[in-house]
Protein backbone atom coordinates (compact mmCIF):
# COMPACT_ATOMS: atom_id res chain seq x y z
CA UNK A 1 0.00 0.00 0.00
CA UNK A 2 1.46 3.51 -0.59
CA UNK A 3 -0.20 6.92 -0.19
CA UNK A 4 1.08 10.62 0.02
CA UNK A 5 1.24 12.56 2.78
CA UNK A 6 0.15 16.62 3.25
CA UNK A 7 3.91 16.41 2.95
CA UNK A 8 4.42 15.23 0.23
CA UNK A 9 6.00 12.17 2.00
CA UNK A 10 5.26 8.86 0.15
CA UNK A 11 5.07 6.04 2.80
CA UNK A 12 5.70 2.43 1.91
CA UNK A 13 4.37 0.22 5.06
CA UNK A 14 6.46 -2.91 3.84
CA UNK A 15 8.67 -3.29 0.38
CA UNK A 16 9.86 -6.70 -0.72
CA UNK A 17 12.96 -7.21 -2.83
CA UNK A 18 14.52 -9.80 -3.91
CA UNK A 19 15.05 -12.95 -1.83
CA UNK A 20 18.72 -13.39 -2.59
CA UNK A 21 22.12 -11.13 -3.20
CA UNK A 22 22.41 -10.19 -6.65
CA UNK A 23 25.20 -8.19 -8.10
CA UNK A 24 23.74 -5.22 -10.09
CA UNK A 25 25.13 -1.94 -11.29
CA UNK A 26 21.94 -0.51 -9.50
CA UNK A 27 21.45 -1.50 -5.92
CA UNK A 28 18.78 -3.84 -5.67
CA UNK A 29 16.92 -3.70 -2.42
CA UNK A 30 16.98 -7.44 -0.63
CA UNK A 31 14.10 -8.88 1.77
CA UNK A 32 11.73 -7.18 3.38
CA UNK A 33 11.80 -3.21 4.18
CA UNK A 34 10.16 0.01 4.45
CA UNK A 35 10.40 2.92 2.73
CA UNK A 36 9.73 6.84 3.40
CA UNK A 37 10.33 9.15 -0.01
CA UNK A 38 10.16 12.75 -0.21
CA UNK A 39 10.51 14.49 -3.53
CA UNK A 40 14.58 14.74 -3.14
CA UNK A 41 15.62 11.41 -1.10
CA UNK A 42 14.25 7.94 -0.52
CA UNK A 43 15.04 6.74 3.05
CA UNK A 44 14.65 2.66 4.02
CA UNK A 45 14.35 0.90 6.94
CA UNK A 46 14.63 -2.43 8.45
CA UNK A 47 11.77 -3.90 9.93
CA UNK A 48 13.00 -2.82 13.11
CA UNK A 49 12.47 0.83 12.10
CA UNK A 50 15.99 1.24 12.02
CA UNK A 51 17.23 3.81 9.17
CA UNK A 52 19.35 1.72 6.79
CA UNK A 53 20.05 3.45 3.60
CA UNK A 54 19.76 7.26 2.45
CA UNK A 55 19.25 7.40 -1.79
CA UNK A 56 19.06 11.09 -3.52
CA UNK A 57 16.43 11.24 -5.98
CA UNK A 58 17.52 14.84 -7.71
CA UNK A 59 19.50 15.48 -10.78
CA UNK A 60 22.32 17.03 -8.62
CA UNK A 61 22.98 13.65 -6.60
CA UNK A 62 26.34 12.11 -7.43
CA UNK A 63 24.77 9.39 -8.90
CA UNK A 64 21.28 7.66 -8.88
CA UNK A 65 23.42 4.06 -7.85
CA UNK A 66 24.88 6.15 -4.89
CA UNK A 67 23.35 5.98 -1.22
CA UNK A 68 24.58 6.38 2.10
CA UNK A 69 24.31 2.66 4.36
CA UNK A 70 23.99 2.51 7.78
CA UNK A 71 25.21 -0.64 9.07
CA UNK A 72 24.36 -2.67 12.43
CA UNK A 73 27.50 -1.09 13.95
CA UNK A 74 26.07 2.39 13.57
CA UNK A 75 28.61 3.46 10.67
CA UNK A 76 27.09 5.86 7.59
CA UNK A 77 29.37 4.33 4.73
CA UNK A 78 28.88 5.98 1.35
CA UNK A 79 29.06 3.80 -1.42
CA UNK A 80 29.84 5.43 -4.35
CA UNK A 81 30.49 3.95 -8.16
CA UNK A 82 33.36 5.81 -8.54
CA UNK A 83 34.14 7.70 -11.96
CA UNK A 84 34.01 4.50 -14.44
CA UNK A 85 31.59 2.26 -14.61
CA UNK A 86 32.61 -0.14 -17.41
CA UNK A 87 34.33 -3.79 -16.78
CA UNK A 88 37.18 -1.03 -15.85
CA UNK A 89 35.96 0.49 -13.11
CA UNK A 90 35.52 -0.27 -9.44
CA UNK A 91 34.31 -3.83 -10.14
CA UNK A 92 37.38 -4.68 -12.14
CA UNK A 93 39.48 -4.19 -8.53
CA UNK A 94 36.95 -4.52 -6.28
CA UNK A 95 34.63 -7.06 -7.62
CA UNK A 96 31.88 -5.04 -7.19
CA UNK A 97 29.87 -2.45 -8.40
CA UNK A 98 30.64 -0.02 -5.95
CA UNK A 99 33.09 1.30 -3.46
CA UNK A 100 32.31 1.65 0.29
CA UNK A 101 33.79 4.99 1.64
CA UNK A 102 34.28 4.26 5.25
CA UNK A 103 34.17 7.01 7.83
CA UNK A 104 36.86 5.69 10.00
CA UNK A 105 40.58 5.34 9.17
CA UNK A 106 41.02 1.79 7.12
CA UNK A 107 43.41 1.19 3.65
CA UNK A 108 41.87 2.67 0.64
CA UNK A 109 43.28 2.49 -2.54
CA UNK A 110 40.77 5.47 -4.04
CA UNK A 111 39.58 7.72 -1.57
CA UNK A 112 36.82 9.48 -2.36
CA UNK A 113 36.08 12.81 -0.70
CA UNK A 114 32.27 13.02 -0.13
CA UNK A 115 32.31 14.82 2.91
CA UNK A 116 32.84 18.57 0.73
CA UNK A 117 30.41 17.54 -1.60
CA UNK A 118 27.21 19.79 0.37
CA UNK A 119 24.68 17.55 -1.74
CA UNK A 120 25.74 14.29 -0.63
CA UNK A 121 26.14 15.77 3.24
CA UNK A 122 22.80 17.09 3.15
CA UNK A 123 21.09 13.93 3.24
CA UNK A 124 22.22 13.61 6.59
CA UNK A 125 20.28 16.73 7.69
CA UNK A 126 17.27 15.58 5.39
CA UNK A 127 17.38 12.48 7.86
CA UNK A 128 16.68 14.96 10.66
CA UNK A 129 14.13 16.64 9.03
CA UNK A 130 12.38 13.56 8.16
CA UNK A 131 12.28 11.95 11.94
CA UNK A 132 10.92 15.57 12.78
CA UNK A 133 8.09 15.52 10.49
CA UNK A 134 7.26 11.96 11.59
CA UNK A 135 7.41 13.11 15.67
CA UNK A 136 5.05 15.70 14.65
CA UNK A 137 2.88 13.37 12.28
CA UNK A 138 2.33 10.86 14.85
CA UNK A 139 1.81 13.80 17.71
CA UNK A 140 -1.43 15.06 15.69
CA UNK A 141 -2.22 11.07 15.09
CA UNK A 142 -1.97 11.85 11.35
CA UNK A 143 -1.73 8.36 8.96
CA UNK A 144 -3.00 6.17 10.87
CA UNK A 145 -1.98 3.74 7.72
CA UNK A 146 1.53 3.79 8.61
CA UNK A 147 1.37 4.51 12.59
CA UNK A 148 2.80 1.19 13.30
CA UNK A 149 6.00 1.95 10.72
CA UNK A 150 5.95 6.03 12.52
CA UNK A 151 5.99 4.33 15.75
CA UNK A 152 9.06 2.05 15.17
CA UNK A 153 11.18 4.91 13.36
CA UNK A 154 10.44 7.52 16.34
CA UNK A 155 11.56 4.36 18.35
CA UNK A 156 14.81 4.66 17.08
CA UNK A 157 16.11 7.94 17.19
CA UNK A 158 20.28 8.53 16.78
CA UNK A 159 20.66 7.71 20.30
CA UNK A 160 18.83 4.74 20.54
CA UNK A 161 20.73 3.39 16.97
CA UNK A 162 24.09 3.84 18.73
CA UNK A 163 23.17 2.19 21.92
CA UNK A 164 22.15 -0.95 19.93
CA UNK A 165 25.59 -0.54 18.51
CA UNK A 166 26.97 -0.40 21.58
CA UNK A 167 24.42 -3.39 22.64
CA UNK A 168 25.90 -5.76 19.68
CA UNK A 169 29.54 -5.15 20.88
CA UNK A 170 28.63 -6.26 24.31
CA UNK A 171 26.44 -9.80 23.41
CA UNK A 172 29.68 -10.91 21.42
CA UNK A 173 32.35 -9.29 23.69
CA UNK A 174 33.88 -7.06 21.12
CA UNK A 175 33.84 -5.01 18.09
CA UNK A 176 34.28 -7.24 15.22
CA UNK A 177 37.24 -4.44 13.51
CA UNK A 178 37.75 -6.50 10.73
CA UNK A 179 35.21 -8.44 7.92
CA UNK A 180 36.43 -11.01 6.18
CA UNK A 181 36.74 -10.03 2.37
CA UNK A 182 34.67 -12.35 1.22
CA UNK A 183 31.54 -10.89 3.09
CA UNK A 184 31.24 -8.23 0.08
CA UNK A 185 29.19 -11.17 -1.35
CA UNK A 186 26.81 -10.33 0.96
CA UNK A 187 27.61 -6.23 1.29
CA UNK A 188 28.71 -7.02 4.51
CA UNK A 189 24.99 -7.93 6.15
CA UNK A 190 25.89 -10.71 8.52
CA UNK A 191 25.10 -11.93 11.99
CA UNK A 192 28.05 -11.54 14.50
CA UNK A 193 28.87 -14.53 16.04
CA UNK A 194 31.93 -14.83 18.68
CA UNK A 195 33.80 -18.31 18.62
CA UNK A 196 37.55 -17.53 19.82
CA UNK A 197 39.18 -14.78 20.53
CA UNK A 198 42.87 -13.22 19.85
CA UNK A 199 44.79 -14.76 17.17
CA UNK A 200 47.78 -16.95 16.77
CA UNK A 201 50.58 -14.67 15.25
CA UNK A 202 50.10 -10.71 16.72
CA UNK A 203 51.86 -9.65 13.43
CA UNK A 204 53.73 -6.06 13.92
CA UNK A 205 52.29 -5.02 10.89
CA UNK A 206 48.92 -5.74 11.64
CA UNK A 207 46.06 -2.66 12.80
CA UNK A 208 43.10 -5.19 13.52
CA UNK A 209 44.75 -7.23 16.06
CA UNK A 210 43.60 -7.28 19.59
CA UNK A 211 45.90 -7.55 21.93
CA UNK A 212 44.53 -11.02 23.79
CA UNK A 213 45.90 -14.71 23.00
CA UNK A 214 44.19 -17.06 20.84
CA UNK A 215 41.29 -18.64 23.38
CA UNK A 216 38.36 -20.31 22.43
CA UNK A 217 34.67 -19.83 23.63
CA UNK A 218 32.56 -22.53 26.15
CA UNK A 219 29.57 -23.78 24.37
CA UNK A 220 28.12 -21.82 26.82
CA UNK A 221 29.26 -18.54 25.95
CA UNK A 222 28.04 -19.22 22.07
CA UNK A 223 24.37 -20.49 23.10
CA UNK A 224 23.76 -17.01 25.09
CA UNK A 225 25.61 -15.35 22.66
CA UNK A 226 22.89 -16.86 19.59
CA UNK A 227 20.12 -16.20 22.33
CA UNK A 228 21.05 -12.39 23.11
CA UNK A 229 21.37 -12.12 18.71
CA UNK A 230 18.40 -13.47 18.46
CA UNK A 231 16.84 -11.09 20.29
CA UNK A 232 18.64 -7.76 19.26
CA UNK A 233 18.31 -8.55 15.65
CA UNK A 234 14.48 -9.35 16.13
CA UNK A 235 11.71 -8.79 13.32
CA UNK A 236 14.75 -8.04 10.60
CA UNK A 237 16.64 -11.26 11.59
CA UNK A 238 14.28 -12.80 8.39
CA UNK A 239 16.80 -10.80 6.02
CA UNK A 240 19.99 -12.61 7.20
CA UNK A 241 21.49 -14.49 4.92
CA UNK A 242 24.94 -15.14 6.68
CA UNK A 243 26.85 -15.80 9.59
CA UNK A 244 30.00 -14.90 10.30
CA UNK A 245 32.19 -16.87 13.25
CA UNK A 246 35.05 -14.08 14.79
CA UNK A 247 36.90 -13.24 15.80
CA UNK A 248 40.51 -13.62 13.86
CA UNK A 249 40.98 -17.27 13.60
CA UNK A 250 38.10 -19.22 14.36
CA UNK A 251 39.16 -22.01 12.39
CA UNK A 252 41.77 -22.45 15.18
CA UNK A 253 38.52 -23.36 17.56
CA UNK A 254 38.37 -26.48 15.59
CA UNK A 255 35.12 -28.24 13.66
CA UNK A 256 33.53 -29.25 16.80
CA UNK A 257 33.16 -25.55 18.07
CA UNK A 258 32.71 -24.34 14.87
CA UNK A 259 30.03 -26.99 13.65
CA UNK A 260 28.19 -26.22 16.85
CA UNK A 261 28.10 -22.61 17.05
CA UNK A 262 26.99 -22.63 12.84
CA UNK A 263 24.65 -25.35 13.23
CA UNK A 264 22.64 -23.67 16.36
CA UNK A 265 22.40 -20.31 14.42
CA UNK A 266 21.35 -21.73 11.59
CA UNK A 267 18.40 -23.41 13.84
CA UNK A 268 17.50 -20.56 16.03
CA UNK A 269 18.06 -17.27 13.62
CA UNK A 270 15.50 -19.68 10.64
CA UNK A 271 18.12 -19.50 8.31
CA UNK A 272 17.19 -21.28 5.18
CA UNK A 273 18.40 -21.93 1.61
CA UNK A 274 16.59 -18.61 -0.55
CA UNK A 275 15.98 -20.34 -4.37
CA UNK A 276 18.80 -21.81 -4.91
CA UNK A 277 21.44 -20.50 -2.33
CA UNK A 278 21.96 -21.84 0.62
CA UNK A 279 23.13 -19.35 3.68
CA UNK A 280 26.69 -18.34 3.65
CA UNK A 281 29.44 -18.69 6.97
CA UNK A 282 32.36 -16.71 7.08
CA UNK A 283 35.40 -17.09 8.99
CA UNK A 284 38.80 -16.60 9.29
CA UNK A 285 41.57 -18.96 9.08
CA UNK A 286 45.60 -18.71 9.39
CA UNK A 287 48.35 -20.47 7.47
CA UNK A 288 48.49 -22.92 10.93
CA UNK A 289 45.10 -23.29 11.41
CA UNK A 290 44.69 -24.36 7.40
CA UNK A 291 47.98 -26.67 7.94
CA UNK A 292 46.24 -28.17 11.36
CA UNK A 293 42.69 -29.12 10.12
CA UNK A 294 42.97 -32.61 8.40
CA UNK A 295 40.31 -33.64 5.37
CA UNK A 296 38.26 -35.01 7.94
CA UNK A 297 37.90 -31.16 9.04
CA UNK A 298 36.75 -30.16 5.84
CA UNK A 299 34.21 -33.14 5.40
CA UNK A 300 32.59 -31.61 8.42
CA UNK A 301 32.23 -28.35 6.82
CA UNK A 302 31.16 -29.16 4.11
CA UNK A 303 28.11 -31.05 5.57
CA UNK A 304 27.16 -28.00 7.23
CA UNK A 305 23.70 -26.28 5.50
CA UNK A 306 26.32 -23.52 4.50
CA UNK A 307 28.25 -22.47 1.66
CA UNK A 308 31.48 -22.02 3.49
CA UNK A 309 33.85 -18.72 2.75
CA UNK A 310 37.07 -19.18 4.89
CA UNK A 311 39.71 -16.34 4.49
CA UNK A 312 43.41 -16.78 5.44
CA UNK A 313 46.10 -14.56 5.85
CA UNK A 314 49.03 -15.50 3.71
CA UNK A 315 50.83 -11.81 3.44
CA UNK A 316 53.77 -12.97 1.47
CA UNK A 317 55.41 -15.60 -0.09
CA UNK A 318 58.75 -13.63 0.03
CA UNK A 319 61.19 -14.45 3.36
CA UNK A 320 62.39 -10.68 3.96
CA UNK A 321 58.91 -9.09 3.92
CA UNK A 322 57.35 -11.69 6.35
CA UNK A 323 60.09 -10.60 8.64
CA UNK A 324 59.58 -6.69 7.46
CA UNK A 325 56.03 -6.75 8.46
CA UNK A 326 56.67 -9.42 11.58
CA UNK A 327 54.71 -12.40 10.73
CA UNK A 328 55.75 -15.05 12.43
CA UNK A 329 55.63 -18.07 9.81
CA UNK A 330 57.92 -19.49 7.09
CA UNK A 331 57.68 -19.04 3.12
CA UNK A 332 57.55 -22.90 3.32
CA UNK A 333 54.34 -22.81 5.08
CA UNK A 334 53.15 -20.55 2.87
CA UNK A 335 53.43 -22.16 0.05
CA UNK A 336 52.15 -25.56 1.58
CA UNK A 337 48.71 -23.52 2.82
CA UNK A 338 48.48 -21.97 -0.28
CA UNK A 339 48.55 -24.99 -2.23
CA UNK A 340 45.85 -26.39 0.41
CA UNK A 341 43.69 -24.11 -0.31
CA UNK A 342 43.74 -25.04 -4.12
CA UNK A 343 43.25 -28.66 -3.21
CA UNK A 344 40.55 -27.75 -0.46
CA UNK A 345 38.75 -26.09 -3.10
CA UNK A 346 38.72 -28.68 -5.60
CA UNK A 347 37.66 -31.11 -3.32
CA UNK A 348 34.87 -29.91 -1.38
CA UNK A 349 31.59 -28.09 -2.89
CA UNK A 350 30.22 -25.88 -0.36
CA UNK A 351 33.75 -24.90 0.95
CA UNK A 352 36.00 -21.71 -0.99
CA UNK A 353 38.79 -20.95 0.66
CA UNK A 354 40.11 -17.76 -0.75
CA UNK A 355 44.04 -15.97 0.90
CA UNK A 356 44.93 -12.72 1.54
CA UNK A 357 48.62 -11.04 0.29
CA UNK A 358 49.47 -7.33 1.71
CA UNK A 359 50.78 -4.54 -0.75
CA UNK A 360 52.65 -1.52 0.36
CA UNK A 361 55.44 0.71 -1.10
CA UNK A 362 57.99 0.10 1.00
CA UNK A 363 57.72 -3.69 0.84
CA UNK A 364 60.80 -5.74 -0.54
CA UNK A 365 61.25 -6.07 -4.30
CA UNK A 366 60.59 -9.89 -3.52
CA UNK A 367 57.52 -9.77 -2.46
CA UNK A 368 55.68 -8.64 -5.89
CA UNK A 369 57.60 -10.73 -7.94
CA UNK A 370 56.82 -13.84 -5.74
CA UNK A 371 53.17 -13.24 -5.52
CA UNK A 372 53.44 -12.57 -9.22
CA UNK A 373 55.18 -16.53 -9.88
CA UNK A 374 53.06 -18.06 -7.07
CA UNK A 375 49.21 -16.94 -8.87
CA UNK A 376 50.75 -17.42 -12.39
CA UNK A 377 51.33 -20.69 -11.72
CA UNK A 378 48.81 -21.80 -9.61
CA UNK A 379 47.45 -25.03 -10.36
CA UNK A 380 44.14 -24.33 -11.13
CA UNK A 381 42.48 -26.75 -13.34
CA UNK A 382 40.25 -28.13 -10.88
CA UNK A 383 38.23 -24.82 -11.11
CA UNK A 384 39.04 -21.11 -10.35
CA UNK A 385 37.15 -21.23 -6.87
CA UNK A 386 39.51 -19.06 -4.21
CA UNK A 387 39.48 -15.22 -4.78
CA UNK A 388 42.77 -13.84 -3.62
CA UNK A 389 42.81 -10.09 -2.10
CA UNK A 390 45.38 -8.04 -2.03
CA UNK A 391 45.59 -5.78 0.92
CA UNK A 392 47.55 -2.38 1.26
CA UNK A 393 49.31 -1.98 4.41
CA UNK A 394 47.64 0.63 6.30
CA UNK A 395 50.34 3.33 6.35
CA UNK A 396 51.87 2.42 2.89
CA UNK A 397 52.37 5.86 0.62
CA UNK A 398 51.12 6.30 -2.58
CA UNK A 399 48.14 3.67 -2.44
CA UNK A 400 46.61 5.15 -5.25
CA UNK A 401 49.61 4.04 -7.47
CA UNK A 402 49.17 0.28 -6.12
CA UNK A 403 46.44 0.04 -8.13
CA UNK A 404 48.43 -0.23 -11.67
CA UNK A 405 50.98 -2.76 -9.91
CA UNK A 406 47.53 -4.53 -8.74
CA UNK A 407 46.62 -4.47 -12.58
CA UNK A 408 49.78 -6.15 -13.58
CA UNK A 409 49.48 -9.32 -11.04
CA UNK A 410 45.70 -9.68 -11.61
CA UNK A 411 46.69 -9.93 -15.33
CA UNK A 412 48.98 -12.86 -15.04
CA UNK A 413 47.27 -14.70 -12.03
CA UNK A 414 44.86 -17.68 -12.80
CA UNK A 415 43.07 -17.08 -10.10
CA UNK A 416 40.59 -13.78 -9.48
CA UNK A 417 42.56 -11.30 -7.66
CA UNK A 418 40.50 -7.90 -5.57
CA UNK A 419 41.46 -5.52 -3.59
CA UNK A 420 40.73 -6.20 -0.01
CA UNK A 421 39.21 -3.35 1.94
CA UNK A 422 39.78 -3.61 5.78
CA UNK A 423 35.92 -2.83 6.72
CA UNK A 424 34.52 -2.89 10.27
CA UNK A 425 31.56 -4.29 11.39
S1 LIG B 1 47.13 -10.37 10.56
FE1 LIG B 1 45.75 -11.86 11.51
S2 LIG B 1 47.13 -13.21 12.64
FE2 LIG B 1 48.30 -11.34 12.22
S3 LIG B 1 47.92 -10.05 14.02
FE3 LIG B 1 46.37 -9.49 12.49
S4 LIG B 1 44.64 -10.72 13.08
FE4 LIG B 1 46.39 -11.64 14.08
Amino acid sequence: MEFITQQHLMISPEKKGTDKLVKQSFPLRLGRYFEIRTPDFEFCFNLNGEIKSIRGLRPDWPHPAEQFKRTIGNDWIYYTVGDKSGSDGIISWMGEYYLPCLPYSSNPVWEINYFSNPVVMNAMGQWSQLFGTLYMANEKGLYPQARDLIERILANDDQKLYQRSRQLIEIIGGRVSVLPPDTRHVDYDIIPLTIADGCLYHCKFCCVKSDQAFQKRSQNSIREQIAALKNHFSSDIVNYHALFLGNHDALAAGPELICFAAQNAYDVFGLRPRVDQKPFLFLFGSVDSLLNSGHSVFEELNRLPFYTYINIGFESVDADTLADIGKPVTVEKVKQAFLKMLEINATYSFIEVTGNFVAGENLSPGHEESLGDLLKNADTARGKKGSIYVSPIKDSPKKRELLARFYGIKEESRLPVFVYLIQRL
